[in-house]
């Protein structure tokens, strides 16, 4: 074996337990398929692709097809592999060794995972024990670290909650640098930041097609920025990195967003009445804006109820172990059916603690 850079050996790889199960509700993917229509549409021109050329580099069309839906112009646009390479790329143009990086923790792990393998140092602010963002909190990390780059994630992962208006602007007004809004989930949130961004503000906001658009398959994200900022990532980004078929996927996808907007009701709807039913049983749980839903157990059985789930056939995402998460598990948003088996499971292994005993994990 050969020594690693120093700066990585602590560090820890992104997991997710892939545990073979029924119901599958840890990822927070879309629990329905893109429709037919769609399928049909990518097959067709997939079968005119010219395999031996390269790719259109710039994603012309894709970017196009994104800048409309947006009203914003195609060199307002980068797209990458997923918004972790979207992400990636932005932190390799705006952090790096010698810079700094900042967090409102819990969050999504990868925001400070991605910063510290490209060199940056990471700076966690606090969010309350309720999750949310204090502007004191905001302000304190802001004039104590002047980070480079600053995220906040809107709805959140994996609290669910939505970041308010007033807390981006407080944060544009002051941060000295790029401000990252990760807008993974956004089109289950009432409010999105993209109508913030303009050309004279270093903001830029991030979107995936993981998500809401049922395509965590295809790998596909994008961000919608400043020009001048997506010319450097740009130059940061390796050639040719976006595959023909995905700017094909990419591109129709977006023609079915109908579709997209009636999932994302069905979704909606279920998690009221998850949070509905969980209010029967003595669980802390979280508002979500988002399509899944974070709750609290009961001190220290946290990993218990999650192996009592998977005994159910039921996955879910074990936060239990997180920093500030104690004891909290997160449920994505599935098909009724997955959702009621899921409450049914819950119900039975809240009432019948025993049966978790002897957890293996
Ligand atoms: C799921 C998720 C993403 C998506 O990442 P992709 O690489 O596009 O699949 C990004 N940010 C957050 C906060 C997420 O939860």
């Amino acid at each position: 074996m050969i020594p690693v850079r120093d700066d990585l050996r602590a560090l820890d790889g992104y997991h997710s337990a892939q545990v073979d199960v029924r119901v599958r509700l840890n990822t927070n993917e879309s629990p329905e398929p893109p429709p037919a229509a769609f399928r049909d549409a990518v097959a067709a021109e997939v079968s005119r692709v010219e395999w031996h050329r390269y790719p259109d580099r710039a994603a012309t069309e894709l970017r196009a097809a994104i800048a409309e839906l947006h009203g914003v112009d195609p060199d307002q646009i980068f797209v990458a592999n997923g918004s972790n390479e979207v992400l990636q790329t932005v932190l390799l143009a705006y952090a790096g060794p010698g810079r700094t990086v900042a967090t409102f923790e819990p969050t999504y792990q990868m925001h400070a995972q991605i910063a510290r393998v490209t060199g940056a140092t990471v700076v966690e602010g606090e969010r309350a024990p309720d999750f949310t963002l204090d502007p004191a909190e905001v302000e304190r990390v802001v004039s104590e670290y002047r980070p480079h780059v600053v995220f906040l994630t809107s709805p959140n992962n994996p609290t669910g909650l939505v970041e308010p208006v007033e807390r981006v602007m407080q944060l544009l007004s002051i941060a000295p640098g790029l401000v990252v809004v990760d807008e993974a989930y956004a089109q289950f949130a009432e409010w999105s930041a993209l109508d913030l961004v303009a050309e004279d503000r270093p903001l830029v906001v991030t979107r995936t097609f993981s998500k809401t658009w049922s395509m965590a398959g295809a790998r596909l994200g994008y961000l919608v920025g400043p020009t001048w900022l997506v010319a450097e990532l740009d130059k940061v980004v390796l050639p040719y990195h976006l595959d023909a078929v995905k700017q094909i996927a990419g591109r129709l996808a977006l023609r079915y967003s109908d579709d997209m907007n009636d999932r994302v009701e069905h979704i909606v709807a279920e998690r009221e009445r998850i949070v509905a039913s969980m209010s029967d049983l003595d669980l802390e749980v979280f508002p979500s804006g988002a399509n899944f839903v974070l709750f609290r157990v009961g001190p220290g059985q946290g990993l218990a109820v999650w192996q009592g789930l998977v005994d159910h056939s039921v996955l879910i995402r074990d936060c239990s172990g997180w920093p500030r998460l104690t004891d909290c598990l997160r449920v994505t948003v599935g098909t009724p059916e997955e959702n009621t088996a899921f409450l049914t499971a819950l119900a039975d292994v809240l009432t019948h603690p025993s049966s978790t005993d002897g957890v293996t994990v």
